[in-house]
């Protein structure tokens, strides 16, 4: 069950806190004839304090919590199930209003703490070495169940005071959510409440151009990640559909105009499918496409699952293609295989759940 910590009656409409960021609550507080600072001071609770009843809002009045329990809630994803494996990876199974399921996965000392979470229920990009792909796109999530995670995650890791890295790598791709998923970034941002500077935060794309060109503009900016994972468009088409709408050509152009921080740099994602895309040539692609790019590799040898048609390849096969980048001058670094033991593949853990059900 989600978490309903607070609801109105059937016959009053209620306002679900959860996807407010601050100046909607300090709105919805004036609504209420009260001071917008009211606002600001629910806002503390839920995301810095991790408060989500009203009753235990002390420093608001007495009356105005009494009103909000009858017009307002607030919501979180409700965990399901928690695995955690020998490397202390812990993937969580959560459980949202409507009884869909996203994943999330805590990924301890990569060297900082990491939360991964989902932006949608399902993917529509139907990557082929994916199993949230195969789900189709189910829904979007909403601003407030994309935060919702990072809250839950940072409450079950004893991390909400810690410094912590998220990354929008989970279920779904980010910017085929746009609008929920920046808004939940701003809720997460806020200095009144979890805080998590945008450095700390990486967006990982399968290469929608308009969006990503978007991006550049927002207030906002979370890192760069692009899911590149071929080096031709023949092999991009096959693994990534959506490259057949947006080429590698354009895809590599917008991303040498991406504004990057001082010192920043794009990640380049690739995943590494045994005898498909792994091979010495395809190292010196790469190498090639990432000319002129302020960028990084990261070499992800397949989680393999059943359902996906790929192996991983071996550890040679993987040295050998981290040496030929490095070699050309690229920043190149291999995953290290974590979480085995709990199904870490995205969407294995929820994906093998539903066909044993
Ligand atoms: S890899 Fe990411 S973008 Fe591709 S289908 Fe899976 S969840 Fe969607």
């Amino acid at each position: 069950m989600t978490r309903v910590v607070e609801q109105g009656s059937a016959a009053t409409p209620v306002k679900d806190f959860s996807e407010c960021d601050r100046p909607e609550l300090e709105a919805a507080m004036v609504a209420m004839g009260e001071p917008a600072f009211r606002g600001r001071q629910l806002f503390q609770w839920l995301h810095q304090r991790d408060v989500v009843t009203f009753d235990a809002m002390t420093d608001l009045p007495a009356p105005l919590r009494s009103r909000l329990q009858h017009q307002a809630r607030i919501s979180e994803p409700a965990l399901e199930t928690k695995q955690v494996s020998s490397d202390g990876t812990t993937k969580f199974l959560l459980r949202l209003a409507d009884g869909r399921r996203v994943e999330a996965v805590y990924i301890p000392d990569t060297p900082n703490q990491t939360f991964c979470v989902s932006t949608q229920v399902g993917c529509a990009m139907a990557c082929g070495f994916c199993l949230t792909g195969k789900m189709g796109l189910i829904r979007n999530l909403t601003a407030g169940e994309i935060a919702g995670q990072v809250r839950v995650l940072a409450r079950e890791t004893h991390l909400r005071t810690s410094p912590f890295n998220i990354v929008l790598m989970g279920m779904g791709e980010p910017l085929h959510n746009y609008d929920a998923t920046m808004k939940a970034l701003g809720i997460l941002a806020d200095p009144q409440g979890l805080a998590v500077a945008p450095r700390r935060v990486t967006l990982s794309t399968v290469g929608l151009v308009p969006a990503i060109k978007k991006l550049a503009d927002e207030p906002v900016m979370p890192n760069l990640a692009i899911s590149l994972h071929g080096t031709t468009d023949a092999q991009r088409d096959a693994l990534v559909p959506i490259n057949r709408k947006y080429g590698l050509e354009e895809l590599m152009d917008t991303c040498r105009n991406f504004p990057l921080r001082r010192r920043g740099r794009i990640t380049f994602e690739y995943v590494m499918l045994d005898g498909v895309n792994d091979t010495p040539d395809d190292a010196r692609r790469l190498a090639r496409l990432l000319d002129g790019i302020p960028g990084k590799v990261n070499l992800l040898p397949l989680n393999e699952a059943d359902g996906i048609p790929f192996t991983r390849p071996s550890d040679a096969r993987v040295n050998t293609f981290a040496k030929i980048l490095s070699d050309a001058g690229v920043t190149v670094s291999v995953r290290k295989s974590r979480g085995r033991d709990i199904r870490a593949a995205c969407g294995q853990l929820l994906v093998e759940g539903e066909r044993r059900a």
